[in-house]
């Protein structure tokens, strides 16, 4: 008797949940998911490949970007992927999130950010966050790869360590060409004192990802203190230029 009233509670519940619709948070209109379908094949672009080094959206018939085939793609980094590309509404998230004082956002995120990534990836030893100069963490109050980072360590059960930090204030990459986002954060990441990565297999964690410079500036850090792989991860990429629209 008890199993049976259990078993329709059950049901019942379930029915709630799948029937319930939320405002994606992307577009506002009512969906099942925090983000709905068409937000996703318009930001997330599930069709098109990936460059398999830097993460970029690129061409049925490609496996790298042309930055990366012509060399001048990460070299530290195993590889680098990212949830959605950078425009629009996606776009206008991350921001509203960075600039416009709202990490909460990315609260939103969770169970489904993390969700994509252990499908994704092989898990890691631990999750790492890009670090921010403490200069720019008194002015913004957080790093948005933390929050990010932590997001996944908590909904995941897997180790979060804040092992990066940054020994200069660099210039946002975003406002720079492709030679002086390499001399702006060349040197700019130490591993802390006391932390061992050796063998281990790392997320190492950010908002988005353009050249990868900075992932892969990170990962030389983690590399020259024994780290095994290296994983970027991302909420927005760069699409290849020929395929945007
Ligand atoms: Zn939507
Ligand atoms: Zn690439």
């Amino acid at each position: 008797m008890l199993s049976q009233i259990l078993h329709r509670i059950k049901e019942g519940a379930a029915l709630i949940w799948y029937e319930q619709e939320e405002e994606c948070l992307l577009c506002s209109n009512l969906a099942k998911e925090i983000i709905c379908q068409s937000c996703r094949d318009l930001y997330f672009r599930p069709e098109l490949n990936r460059c398999n080094t830097c993460g970029k959206l690129i061409g049925d018939n490609k496996i790298r970007c042309s930055d990366c085939q012509e060399g001048k793609g990460p070299k530290c980094l195993t590889r680098a992927t990212a949830l959605g590309h950078y425009s629009g509404a996606w776009k206008d998230l991350i921001q509203n999130v960075k600039f416009r004082g709202q990490p909460y956002l990315l609260a939103y995120l969770r169970g489904y950010v993390d969700d994509w990534v252990i499908k994704n990836f092989p898990p890691p030893d631990v999750i790492i966050p890009v670090p921010m100069h403490h200069s720019r963490i008194a002015q913004r109050g957080f790093n948005q790869a933390d929050v990010l980072a932590s997001i996944l360590s908590g909904q995941l059960g897997i180790e979060y360590q804040d092992a990066l930090y940054r020994n200069r204030a660099t210039t946002a990459q975003t406002s720079l060409g492709r030679h002086e986002r390499l001399n702006n954060v060349q040197g700019a990441f130490s591993l802390k004192k006391d932390v061992d990565i050796k063998g281990r297999i790392i997320w190492l964690v950010d908002d988005v990802v353009t050249t990868g410079t900075t992932l892969d500036e990170c990962a030389k850090a983690l590399r020259e203190h024994g780290a095994s792989d290296i994983y970027g991860i991302c909420l927005a990429a760069g699409i290849e230029e020929i395929l945007e629209k």
